[in-house]
């Protein structure tokens, strides 16, 4: 059995001083459970955040890096820049990201080679929105976005990799997908992966849900056999909700 891994996505919210405060509440919440626990915060958080959790079980990730070492990308940061910091995890390609920021399936293959080439462990955010759900397009989108997304990632890499598959339509809405959903997409994302690596890399591959999930819905998500923890956004902004998701699987 694979322990799960509960990572929280803050987006853009929390101040320094609220970043103090919210960690320290975390910690002793969730110091017993043997779930991996991953806090992806704000990058002025960053090193507050690698600060307070040392010595600690909270991992700290970042929301976003670039695939470029240095350079004239006003705006962005590198890699190493999160490395040097202490920063563990990144999330890539996010559907927020993808939709505001104009991120692609090239960009985000660009950006999960550049983290992973620097040393940090992408989390990559995959998931078709409604209305690609509802034509019956799910799986093609689900399908183009692995293969296009992870062209050329090596079954060595991609044991350092975490994949969300987070459904546009559940992200923000409180509409979470039924545990049946999101196991039965999350199984045809391990099945397309399955076809590309073969069946042991991908059942060793971690593939999180996300969307809406919180403390009252986490138990049920992650008893599922796919679905091998949570990418969790609003619930994350609470220490109580958040380590509520985290200790719902033990
Ligand atoms: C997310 O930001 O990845 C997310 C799943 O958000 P929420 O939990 O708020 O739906």
């Amino acid at each position: 059995m694979k322990n799960k891994i509960i990572a929280g996505n803050w987006k853009m919210n929390k101040t320094i001083a609220e970043t103090k405060t919210l960690i320290g509440s975390l910690i002793p919440l969730v110091a017993d459970t043997n779930n991996t626990v991953i806090i992806c915060v704000p990058f002025t958080d960053l090193a507050t955040a690698v600060e307070l959790t040392k010595g600690t079980n909270i991992h700290v990730g970042a929301q976003n890096c670039h695939w470029k070492e240095s350079g004239a990308f006003t705006g962005e940061i590198a890699p190493s820049m999160l490395v040097e910091l202490g920063v563990e995890y990144v999330v890539i390609g996010h559907s927020e990201r993808r939709t505001y920021f104009g991120e692609t399936d090239a960009t985000v293959l660009a950006r999960t080679n550049a983290a992973l080439s620097a040393g940090l462990k992408p989390i990559v955010c995959i998931g078709e929105t409604l209305a690609e759900r509802e034509s019956g397009n799910m799986e093609k989108v689900l399908r183009r976005q692995i293969v296009e997304g992870f062209k050329g990632i090596t079954a060595e890499q991609l044991a350092n990799v975490i994949v969300a598959y987070e459904p546009v339509w559940a992200i923000g809405t409180g509409v979470t997908a039924t545990d049946e959903q999101a196991n039965d997409s999350i199984a045809f994302c391990r099945s397309v992966f399955a076809e590309i690596y073969g069946e042991e890399v991908a059942n060793a591959l971690y593939i999180q849900y996300g969307g809406s999930m919180n403390d009252k819905n986490a138990a049920g998500l992650l008893a599922m056999e796919h679905i091998d923890g949570g990418l969790i956004g609003g619930a994350s902004l609470v220490a109580e909700k958040f380590s509520g998701v985290v200790n719902a699987h033990k």
